[in-house]
């Protein structure tokens, strides 16, 4: 009869190096990347008017996802980001988030089709006052970019200065684009891009209070997994960095 709890012993023993060594894989496959360049563009196009610098000409723009792909950088969303500092996930070795303010016809036109090509991913800040006006994009073309893999995030309802809306404003601000656009890209909205970079304790606080895990700025430098979720920074790229501005810029 004792030969029974030695085979048990056996067969736990034969069971157990197995178990140890799938735990030390997933810890090992763990390593944290502390700084995470997030980028920022606006609109992809020849300028017109005056803001110049808020524009990168397409071809610099393909140039500069090549110079990413050709250097081992991998493009992620900032729900990666978020997983990765917050819950441990995974992240390859060079990751890098590339995000486009405001919403521009360019975006569904030519950044999305330019992505596909190149395999890569980018996250889009909307502000639904802007749909389908002139320069905007429409709704159904909001839908396509998130079914196309795109991650899709909030950049309020109007664009206003949310240190200037008073307290009701600035949930309705908050919240009625989160509900407007998770409605459009049957997706979850998690991270906020505050207009024109403005934002005070109160509106992070309210942010939070209506369910976003995160928010980006426009102050310049990386992100870091030592900077409060709702005050990463990003790297602005502008006009004239061109592609050797762009590349001190990331590295
Ligand atoms: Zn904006």
């Amino acid at each position: 009869m004792h030969n029974i709890p030695i085979l048990l012993l056996l067969f736990q023993l034969m069971l157990s190096p197995i178990q140890v060594s799938e735990d030390i894989n997933i810890k090992q496959s763990y390593v944290l990347r502390e700084e995470i360049p997030i980028l920022m563009y606006h609109e992809i196009g020849t300028p017109s008017g005056p803001w110049k610098e808020l524009y990168v000409e397409p071809e610099t723009f393909a140039k500069q996802l090549d110079w990413l792909a050709a250097n081992g950088y991998t493009t992620v969303a900032l729900a990666d980001v978020y997983s990765h500092w917050y819950k441990e996930t995974p992240l390859p070795e060079k990751p890098i988030v590339i995000t486009f303010d405001d919403g521009y016809l360019s975006m569904y036109e030519k950044v999305l089709p330019l992505l596909l090509s190149k395999n890569m991913q980018a996250t889009f800040f909307l502000y639904p006052s802007k749909f389908g006006t002139p320069t905007g994009l429409t709704p159904e073309m909001v839908a396509s970019l998130a079914e196309n893999g795109m991650e899709i995030g909030s950049h309020t309802y109007s664009h206003m200065d949310l240190t200037k809306a008073s307290s009701q404003q600035l949930k309705k601000e908050l919240l009625d684009s989160k509900i407007l656009l998770e409605k459009l890209t049957k997706k979850p909205i998690n991270f906020l891009c505050y207009p024109s970079g403005q934002f005070n304790s109160q509106v992070i606080i309210e942010a939070e209070k209506n369910g976003y895990q995160a928010a980006v700025t426009t102050q310049m430098g990386k992100a870091s997994v030592s900077q409060e979720p709702f005050q990463w920074k990003r790297v602005r790229i502008n006009y004239s960095d061109g592609l050797t501005g762009f590349i001190k810029k990331v590295q």
